[in-house]
């Protein structure tokens, strides 16, 4: 069978399971969500947000993007960032890598000029390891470089995260969200927090909005 025609009738296989286990599943669902969590994640087909918590829709607001990367001028990741914090009034936001990640390996390696729109995309994690590269090329093999910098990238995109406008005014005016960095492992399907900025955390000063308003 086609992947398509497959994905259509496990789909709908899915939902008369879903029918059968809870009649009013879907029309509850329908009605809202609110969900506490937002998950910024790798595109990787791999590290699916929901499965690998085993999460139930409603529950996980998720952006994934190739090497889960928060860049500053991206409306995309922005606006989910924004709506999550704001209208959805989230607690945590999460921001996941993997090891063996495709995006992180590819950075650390020369650009392809068949690939002009992704490598521009890398160009981010090239500047992640150019600010680590002392540490990162005092390892002895490429796995342990590629493993340490899908750590420090989580790291960096949550100091992205605490440097918008969005998550400090939510850290001044309601003490919300909890950002944390991890990381997942292909091999063994743990994940592990890296980093945890709570509201109170201090930024430094070149990132601070110091004129914010409190409400
Ligand atoms: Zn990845």
């Amino acid at each position: 069978m086609r992947p398509f025609e497959k994905l259509l009738l496990e789909n709908k296989a899915w939902a008369e399971e879903q029918r059968i286990r809870d009649p009013g599943y879907f029309s509850r669902l329908a009605k809202a969500q609110t969900p506490d969590i937002l998950w910024i994640g790798c595109s990787d087909s791999r590290v699916p947000a929901e499965i690998i918590v085993n999460a139930q829709p409603g529950e996980i607001f998720v952006h994934r993007n190739i090497a889960n990367q928060i860049i500053t001028t991206d409306f995309n990741s922005l606006s989910v960032i924004q709506y999550a914090v704001d209208v959805l009034k989230v607690s945590h936001v999460i921001v996941c890598g993997h090891y063996n990640c495709g995006g992180v390996k590819a950075a650390l390696s020369p650009q392809r000029s068949e690939l002009l729109i992704v490598n521009k995309w890398l160009m981010h994690i090239k500047d992640v390891y150019r600010l680590h590269q002392g540490e990162i090329n005092a390892l002895q093999s490429d796995q342990e470089r590629a493993d340490r910098l899908v750590e420090l990238n989580v790291i960096e995109q949550i100091q992205n995260l605490a440097h918008t406008s969005v998550i400090q005014h939510s850290w001044k005016r309601h003490l919300r969200p909890v950002l944390h960095g991890c990381v997942y492992g292909l091999t063994d399907g743990i994940i592990k927090e890296l980093i945890r900025l709570p509201p109170e955390t201090l930024i430094h000063p070149i990132y601070q909005y110091t004129d914010l308003p409190e409400t």
